[in-house]
């Protein structure tokens, strides 16, 4: 099969890769199509937080890529939990099996990340991160981390389920019992966007929005938030007290990354909030610790799509109570993905959730 593969910082090529062949309680799944991430194109230009063994990623015939969808090509022995041509969306950790965090729901922040090669093989897998991902044309993937595509859905609509499990894991975290609750999300890229669709669906209420981009910004409000706010143009933090009794929110969820970020989502919430980082950020913050302290403020930190909140995510879909597809902007074929990664790293013509699809 073609297979893209990562070279040095910031190179991808084809190369030709052994169609997998699926295990005990593993299929072999036809790629039909793939969304980009933010830290896809963090791993493809600086190698963090991909691990191959227990090294950064470049030169190593790996193969990047793990917010996907595809169509069931093979059973492995033992399955009888899907049929040959279903279509399933793929929960990117799998974890180990065998440590106290998998055990729990926590496969996204497993003891033995990384450690899945060789002489150091605890059985860790996360797609795209340790084990090969989804920028070619077939991967096996254990039957514990799928989950049915509805049937209207198209193939690139449908990658956004893994997508819209990070927001669901989000809410999980922070308390998951949001309905007439309020909420504030820092940040309109995908992950903060379907936050706000998640907890639209959920009953959060008022949902306020803020980033510096107003066609996301515009994205959010179809999406459900009740107020955007650009932070270039309006002070958000005046803007959300006085539009919540001077009280602040109960939530809030950090998608945008920026260092301030974090001072910022602890003067927003009211006492007793909790807040939940969802963005990567690399560079240290700087926040009054005393104001967390004398208001019983807790902090989250999430990773990913933990405690199939994937399949959570799915049932919404279905029900017909979210849907992603306003933040699908661009869909490339997988041959083109050098082109699509340009597009989403460059934001090229207003691109928020770029795609690549198998033809
Ligand atoms: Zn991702
Ligand atoms: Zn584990």
């Amino acid at each position: 099969m073609n297979a893209w593969v990562l070279g040095n910082p910031g190179e991808v090529f084809t190369t030709t890769k052994p169609i997998p062949k699926p295990g005990n309680a593993e299929v072999l799944i036809k790629i039909n199509a793939v969304a980009i991430c933010a830290t896809d194109l963090e791993i493809i230009h600086h190698g963090f937080p991909a691990l191959i063994d227990g090294e950064l990623p470049f030169n190593k015939n790996f193969t990047p890529g793990h917010e996907f969808m595809g169509t069931i090509a093979e059973l492995g022995p033992n399955v009888d939990e899907y049929n040959i041509g279903d279509r399933v969306a793929v929960e990117i950790h799998a974890g180990c099996g065998r440590c106290s965090r998998c055990r729990e729901g926590m496969y996204t922040s497993c003891h033995n990340y990384g450690k899945n090669y060789g002489n150091m093989n605890k059985g860790h897998r996360a797609n795209g991160y340790t084990t090969d991902g989804a920028f070619t044309e077939y991967a096996v993937n254990h039957i514990n981390t799928l989950v049915a595509v509805p049937k209207d859905l198209s193939n690139e609509v449908a990658t956004l389920i893994v997508t819209a499990g990070t927001a669901m894991y989000a809410i999980d975290t922070i308390d998951g019992l949001i309905a007439g609750q309020s909420l504030a999300i820092t940040g309109a890229g995908p992950i903060g966007l379907l936050c706000v669709a998640v907890a639209k669906a959920l009953g959060a209420n008022p949902i306020f929005l803020s980033d510096i981009i107003d066609s996301r910004l515009e994205v959010g409000k179809s999406l459900g938030a009740d107020y955007i706010i650009n932070a270039n143009n309006t002070n958000f933090n005046n803007f959300l007290l006085e539009k919540n009794n001077n009280l602040g929110v109960d939530y809030l969820i950090e998608c945008s990354g920026s260092p301030q970020g974090l001072d910022q989502a602890t003067q927003l919430v009211n006492r007793g909030g909790k807040i939940c980082l969802a963005a990567f950020s690399n560079k240290p913050s700087s926040v009054n610790v005393g104001n967390i302290v004398a208001n019983n403020i807790s902090l989250y930190g999430i990773r990913g799509e933990g405690k199939s909140a994937v399949k959570r995510a799915a049932s919404l879909i279905k029900n017909k109570a979210l849907d992603p597809s306003p933040i699908l902007t661009h869909t490339f074929n997988m041959k083109d993905l050098p082109k699509a990664l340009k597009y989403a790293r460059e934001r090229i013509d207003g691109a928020i959730k770029v795609v690549v699809k198998n033809s």
